[in-house]
């Protein structure tokens, strides 16, 4: 995969050099290019930013700067190779989530673009939908950082260690938080068995497989049940067992049809079924 990122500040994305994003560059599993958006520029002050139309703080990034830096880091798609996913990150867009890292990890070509100030003129993505790129608005939270180094760099972590050969073993990739299950991952321990006056759960000292997987199957239900209701709400109850189905009714939750609910006052009936 190559991923070509613009910024007005290229040092930020050092960060790329190191842990497994930075070994797999090494190892060329990823071809990733840091630019500084002002070597588009076309003035001696190498500006990239001016005034908003219609007033008000704050400044905006110039189209024409990131046009013609979108246009040549894109370029890729024009001579028959796959035309690059150009990402904007911006609070205003979709929450990125693991979806998006799965679906971004099986592109050749992203191309991420980082905004500062009040974030880039809203006609560069405008003319690079109109030309037939995909442009993926995304945000990585709702809160509001000063540019969108932080978000490129937890984007890039995020599919980069999806990409084949990257994490050393890739079972590990299976069962984690907002993996296919949709739940949180289960708590894990290791050495010593005795810490601080807490001891590791039994279960997981006693060999026996199929009571590990199931104390970790229910310890991801009820962490996801007490942490995130909505991932709850969202499960497919065709994807549960019968056991699952009872753990969540001792958490509260009931079968609403191919959904689950969570209990109210008057449904002590749906409970006990
Ligand atoms: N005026 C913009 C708004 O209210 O939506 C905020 C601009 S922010 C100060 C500057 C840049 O930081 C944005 O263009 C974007 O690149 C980045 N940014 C800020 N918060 C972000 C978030 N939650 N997710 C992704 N990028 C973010």
């Amino acid at each position: 995969m190559r991923i070509d990122v613009v910024t007005i500040f290229p040092d930020y994305l050092a960060a790329l050099d190191l842990s497994l994003v930075g070994k797999a560059r090494r190892a060329g599993l990823l071809d990733l290019r840091v630019h500084d958006l002002r070597a588009w520029t076309a003035d001696r002050h190498r500006t990239v930013d001016d005034t908003p139309f219609g007033g008000g703080a704050g400044m905006v990034m110039r189209p024409d700067v990131w046009g013609r830096a979108l246009d040549d880091l894109t370029r890729a798609g024009e001579d028959g190779g796959p035309a690059a996913h150009i990402i904007v990150p911006t609070p205003s867009g979709e929450v990125f989530t693991q979806r998006h890292a799965e679906t971004l990890a099986t592109e050749e070509h992203l191309v991420v673009a980082c905004g500062r100030y009040e974030g880039i003129d809203a006609r560069v993505v405008e003319h690079h939908r109109a030309a037939g790129y995909r442009v993926s608005e995304l945000s990585i939270g709702d809160y509001v950082l000063n540019g969108g180094e932080v978000a490129a760099l937890v984007m890039i972590e995020a599919v980069g260690r999806l990409l084949p050969g990257v994490v050393g073993n890739p079972e590990s990739l299976v069962e984690e938080s907002h993996g296919a299950a949709g739940l949180l991952e289960y708590p894990v321990y290791t050495k010593p068995p005795a810490w601080a006056g807490l001891e590791v759960p039994e279960v997981l000292l006693s060999g026996h497989h199929a009571r590990i997987e199931r104390w970790r199957r229910d310890q991801a239900l009820a962490r996801t049940a007490a942490r995130r209701p909505d991932m709850v709400a969202a499960l497919e109850v065709a994807a549960l067992d019968r056991h699952d189905l009872d753990v969540l009714a001792g958490l509260g939750w009931v079968v609403d049809g191919d959904r689950l609910r969570r209990a109210e006052e008057g449904t002590p009936g749906a409970v006990a079924e």
